[in-house]
């Protein structure tokens, strides 16, 4: 569309084709398989894929399984199925960095012969020492300048295991008084005796990130490498590494903003915590906003691009309300999904002159704005629940809904006029009663009389009762996110609401991920853990309010 405006990346990307520095475009998304993939990773999986889209060129999905503390194959089967339900297709090019160690081992060999890296005997304090700080140069090890056939041996010692973790590093030679701190010799390659989810015991030297990635994205040939903010000042480091190893076709760093959400808790130290105290049931628990609790929670792919899309690409943090995520499935689910009948806290209507223990069924459009969904039968008859907030005994003056003398429509049924109601002492009214016209079946009068109020309801003999969750947010948004004292999180004690609900009997087929809008209240998705067969449980996706304005 050419009246949208590239972003930035975009306009880099055009620049380098134009000048022949690349002719062709290659992404990928790198995760470290330590955690679920959240919102924010979602940002950069959809950018990347969608420039390798958007050029005709390719993206390729990368474990950047260099680092062995925190990594497991559990996530990496997580992971690939997070990106697989977003739409993003590596075809068939699926990497783990891991693969790649026998390159960085040689990268590391060819850079200690050019005598760009040496091994450094000074512990991990002492490195930091020497470093020196932004406004004073670094101090040179005293180990800077072994000659390259001390350093080759000393590195070949360390990849055999001669020596314990810690006890020497292999360090690039750049520049100690370099006014960037990750120009300083950065640690390159460092001994650890542990064992790697996919190479085992094989190594016991692992390259550093700042080491690793660019060689990563240089062997597969990545053109436009995209990563975060915070890289920023890595990128002379990144730069340094492809010249020196002498790639042909060096790849480049780009950096864009985080995505982060007002209010919401996207951190794995956090998230772990919430988990492990019970509070909710697991990275998916629908209140969180990893991928599996977004798609739990009946968020759609679609909504989630748009949600991106909207968001845009820049190179200024910002933060987005999480209700501009709602607007999207909203939006997204409008049309596309049945509006269903469910009362959520039922009274009793009785229809006093409808016949004595007759049930009808009346056709009732899937979706009034798509006839495209078709039209469905719902059971009707003389007892009905309604929800409780739709009828009052002294109603404010706008009130639409029912009160004793006034005439509503029962949606996709007839109009009502109530005339009367039965209460307990304490005022709780317990049975609304009614009478209804026949001749405005289908919601229409032929006299052509209009009504202030259309309701909702689902007939009381068939109308099966179900569990439903409302949501809120997982944090107390008034105390805010992080709490003074300690730094944890100030959780709402209200996140989790469970009601039970009357709902229409075709919504018991519902199946766990199927969702519907339940008319007048909000869009619900049925539960891929909890629901049974025959026994759904609907989570709240989103209510249909809202003053989200874009
Ligand atoms: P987290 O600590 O939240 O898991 P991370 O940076 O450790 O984030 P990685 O697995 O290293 O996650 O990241 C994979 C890719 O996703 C990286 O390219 C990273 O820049 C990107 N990414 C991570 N968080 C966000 C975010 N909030 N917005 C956009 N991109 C992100
Ligand atoms: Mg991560
Ligand atoms: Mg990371």
């Amino acid at each position: 569309n050419e009246t949208v405006s590239k972003n930035f990346i975009e306009n880099i990307i055009d620049k380098d084709l134009a000048e022949g520095v690349y002719d062709t475009v290659h992404t990928r998304f790198p995760p470290e398989p330590n955690g679920y993939l959240h919102i924010g990773h979602a940002k950069s999986i959809l950018l990347n894929y969608g420039l390798a889209q958007e050029y005709n060129g390719k993206f390729n999905m990368r474990f950047d399984d260099t680092n062995p503390t925190k990594e497991k194959s559990e996530f990496v089967e997580s992971i690939k199925a997070d990106i697989k339900w977003l739409g993003a297709d590596w075809e068939d090019r699926l990497f783990f960095a891991s693969d790649y160690f026998g390159q960085m081992y040689e990268a590391a060999i060819k850079l200690i012969k050019k005598g760009k890296a040496y091994v450094c005997d000074l512990t991990a304090d002492e490195i930091r020492q020497y470093r020196g700080t932004l406004t004073e140069p670094g101090k040179e090890s005293p180990y800077r300048n072994r000659s390259v056939e001390e350093n080759l041996q000393l590195f070949e010692e360390m990849k055999e295991g001669k020596y314990a973790d810690g006890e020497k590093v292999l360090r690039a030679k750049i520049d100690m008084a370099s006014p960037n701190m990750n120009m300083r010799d950065p640690v390159i390659y460092r001994v650890a005796h542990m064992t790697h989810h996919r190479t085992g015991d094989t190594w016991c030297i692992y390259p550093m990130y700042d080491f690793a990635h660019p060689i990563e994205d240089a062997i597969e040939g990545i053109t436009h490498s995209i990563c975060t903010l915070e890289f920023e000042d890595h990128r002379p480091l990144y730069d340094w590494v492809v010249r020196e190893l002498e790639y042909p076709h060096p790849p480049k760093q780009i950096e864009f903003a985080k995505l982060y959400l007002t209010n919401v808790v996207t951190g794995k130290r956090y998230i772990k915590k919430l988990v492990e105290d019970g509070i909710v049931d697991g990275w998916d628990d629908p209140r969180l906003v990893s991928i599996a609790a977004l798609r739990r929670r009946g968020f759609t792919p679609e909504s989630i691009k748009m949600f991106v899309d909207l968001c845009g690409v820049s190179k200024a943090n910002s933060s987005v309300d999480y209700a501009m995520l709602e607007y999207c499935i909203r939006e997204d689910l409008k049309l596309k999904r049945p509006r269903m009948m469910a009362v959520m806290d039922p009274i009793k209507l009785v229809i006093d002159n409808y016949p004595e223990g007759q049930v009808e069924y009346l056709d009732a459009p899937n979706n009034m704005e798509n006839e495209a969904l078709g039209t469905r039968k719902i059971p009707f008859s003389g007892e009905l629940y309604i929800e409780r907030d739709d009828f009052m005994i002294d109603p404010p003056r706008k009130y639409k809904r029912l009160f004793v003398g006034t005439e509503v429509r029962l949606m996709n049924a007839y109009f009502v006029t109530c005339t009367g109601y039965e209460a307990d002492d304490d005022g709780t009214v317990r049975v609304v009663h009614c009478t209804y016209d026949p001749a405005t079946k289908g919601g229409n009068a032929p006299d052509g009389r209009k009504v202030k109020g259309t309701i909702h309801w689902v007939e009381a003999t068939n109308a099966k009762e179900a569990t439903v969750r409302l949501y809120e947010n997982i944090v107390d948004e008034e105390k805010g996110v992080y709490n003074k004292e300690d730094g944890s999180l100030n959780v709402n004690p209200n996140s989790l609401t469970t009601v039970t609900a009357y709902v229409e009997p075709a919504l018991m087929e519902a199946k766990g991920y199927d969702s519907f809008q339940f008319v007048r209240n909000g869009f619900y998705c049925a539960d891929i853990h909890d629901s049974k067969e025959g026994a759904p449980v609907f989570n709240r996706i989103v209510s249909l309010k809202s003053s989200f304005r874009l």
